[in-house]
């Protein structure tokens, strides 16, 4: 069985960290648009997770930096191990000892449009070739972004550029400015006390 959460499974211990075990996904309906989503993550150092929906899982990439509005800045994104799509909603505190431990937010969420360059050229493909276009439909970020790989099919490192169009910004910077919880309108540390109230 073609299982790509194994990974996932694998680094954590469903009996300690609160994260979905993506035991029960749904697929999401034909037709609906995929989804993205950008975790705020305050592990041993700060970063950003960047999430697409592509093929029933959660393609990501951590950002240290996080995405930007500016389309001259040219963000690092790291692959790391698919997660279930039911991470799209996930927000805690992953406990001390466990893999990524520390507090997680979603800092923006929505669908994306995948802008292929033929028909026939699908997200997983155009991920496979080192080069996926999205569109953002998000509440802080929105357009288009580039995901491009440096270097041949084996490298890890993953440049995500904005595009300049409508949704750049040159004056703005959302890490910054907005650096609340979209889904609970809580900063991290609001997400952490709201983790301590439920041990
Ligand atoms: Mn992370």
């Amino acid at each position: 069985m073609d299982d790509r959460l194994a990974e996932y499974r694998r680094r954590r211990d469903f009996t300690r960290t609160g994260e979905p075990d993506g035991g029960q996904e749904q697929r999401r309906s034909p037709g609906g648009s995929p989804l993205f989503v950008v975790h705020k993550h305050e592990a041993s150092s700060l970063h950003y997770d960047f999430r697409l929906e592509v093929e029933g899982v959660l393609k990501s990439w951590a950002v240290p930096k996080g995405p930007s509005v500016d389309p001259s800045d040219k963000r690092l994104a790291l692959p790391t191990e698919d997660h279930p799509l039911g991470y799209a909603d996930f927000e805690g505190v992953i406990p001390e000892g466990e893999y990524g431990a520390g507090t997680v937010l979603v800092w923006d969420t929505g669908t994306y449009e995948h802008l292929a360059d033929t028909d026939r050229e699908d997200a997983a493909e155009a991920l496979g070739s080192g080069r996926l276009d999205v569109w953002l439909h998000g509440e802080k970020l929105g357009g288009g972004y580039a995901l491009t790989r440096m270097g041949g099919s084996s490298s890890d490192r993953w440049l995500l550029v904005k595009m300049d169009d409508e949704g750049a910004d040159r004056r703005r910077n959302p890490t910054t400015t907005e650096p609340r919880s979209v889904l609970s309108g809580g900063d991290l540390g609001d997400v952490a006390e709201r983790g301590k109230e439920r041990r």
